[in-house]
């Protein structure tokens, strides 16, 4: 079940749960409850275990990113999620703790653009008090634009958030401005980084995603932008996340080439993996001016260490970026489940899970229908 064959010859293992309809075909915990909590830690099918929550808190944004919400998709009649459909803060907060009981250490708040969901400060003091099983508080971060927080740096520290990435996909203004398709000025997402380093929210790492033709020109300059500030870059190889940004594999420029060009400016050695499942490859700048990341995900896939589950803004779990379904929590939150209904089938979700769509990405899977990143978190 859940394994659909689009392309002769290849078999795409997207969520099996996701094709589950009625409650009697959902997925149980393989092994009690009890037994999986004392060993706090769930593994799926391949032996990767739940470790990371992304939580998707809006599905908007104030940018219009081409390779991300395209405007002709993402315009002015576009539906998004009515508000009642959200997961509350105690929704998301209960849901975090029932993972944290089944091995979850790490939360990254995304969307959508997490900053614009009213009151984020609030929810970030929630999930702060969560601690793992073991007594520790979980990893707590956030992704964002980057275009509130001016305003919002402090409160976010102050309310317990460790860290934060902020995207930016060029140091060239006009570059960057087309990218983000609103004409957000690179000047002022700039700002907002320099607010979040004075909250001492740290390390402060930049995302920037690099498409061949339109800002690969602009690797180098971003690099050397951030080297000697403690701020680390991570150059993130374009995806086809979704069905909307017209990805093709010409678009990609392999993080080998990247590593390469910036090497030439300044030389580079590797640095190794600080955690199982981590995506950036790491290079520390051999004078000790600091360190780069390469997020491969298209020609070096890492499913194979992939521990991460995504909770939708409406509630709906999905264990791989390229799924097509997930499965339904907020009917269970809302419904009088107990924590212990919740646990069972979030460990069964898991167990059941065969994602490795990176593994066998091809031009014809690239076209599939799939969830948009907004939605889901980044
Ligand atoms: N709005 C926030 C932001 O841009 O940081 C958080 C959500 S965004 C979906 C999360 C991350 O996904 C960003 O760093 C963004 O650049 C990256 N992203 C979005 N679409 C992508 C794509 N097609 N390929 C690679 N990365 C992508
Ligand atoms: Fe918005 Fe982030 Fe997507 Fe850009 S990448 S459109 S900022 S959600
Ligand atoms: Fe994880 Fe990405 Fe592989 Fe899906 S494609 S299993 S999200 S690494």
């Amino acid at each position: 079940m859940g394994e659909r064959s689009h392309v002769p010859g290849t078999v795409i293992p997207l969520t099996p749960v996701g094709k589950l309809r009625g409650a009697s075909a959902l997925p149980v915990a393989a092994g009690s409850l009890a037994e999986l909590r004392a060993a706090r830690r769930v593994a799926d099918s391949r032996s990767r275990h739940l470790h990371d929550l992304r939580i998707s808190v809006t599905d908007k944004c104030n940018f219009r990113c081409t390779y991300c919400m395209p405007k002709e998709v993402f315009g002015p009649g576009y539906k998004f999620l009515p508000h009642d459909a959200l997961l509350s803060f105690e929704e998301i907060t209960r849901f975090a703790r029932i993972a944290a009981g089944l091995g979850v250490e790490k939360l990254r708040l995304t969307g959508g653009e997490p900053t614009l969901r009213r009151n984020l400060p609030t929810l970030i003091e929630m999930l702060a008090q969560l601690r793992t099983p073991a007594g520790k508080p979980l990893d707590l971060t956030l992704t964002t634009n980057g275009s509130t927080l001016v305003k919002q740096a402090a409160a976010l520290k102050a309310a317990g958030l460790s860290r934060i990435t902020v995207s930016l996909d060029s140091m060239d203004d006009a570059v960057f401005r087309a990218m983000n398709d609103v004409d957000f000025p690179v000047a002022d997402v700039l700002r907002g980084i320099d607010a979040a380093l004075a909250a001492g929210l740290a390390p402060v790492k930049v995302n920037m995603v690099v498409k061949r033709g339109v800002n690969d020109h602009t690797v180098v300059d971003m690099a050397r932008h951030f080297r000697g500030t403690g701020v680390i870059v991570r150059f993130i190889e374009f995806m086809d996340v979704g069905s909307t940004n017209g990805w093709r594999m010409d678009d990609v420029v392999p993080s080998r080439d990247i590593v390469a060009a910036i090497h030439a400016d300044a030389p580079l050695v590797a640095v190794d993996a600080q955690y199982e499942g981590e995506v950036a490859e790491r290079w520390r700048y051999a004078d000790g001016s600091g360190e780069i990341g390469v997020i491969s995900s298209v020609t070096q896939a890492f499913c194979g260490t992939c521990t991460r589950a995504r909770l939708s803004t409406d509630g709906k779990i999905f264990t791989c970026l390229f799924a097509d379904q997930g499965t339904d929590f907020r009917a269970l939150l809302r419904g009088g489940a107990s924590d212990d209904d919740i646990a069972a089938l979030l460990a069964g979700v898991w167990q059941t899970r065969t994602d490795r769509y990176s593994e066998i990405r091809t031009a014809e899977t690239a076209s599939l229908r799939k969830v948009e990143m907004s939605y889901i978190g980044g």
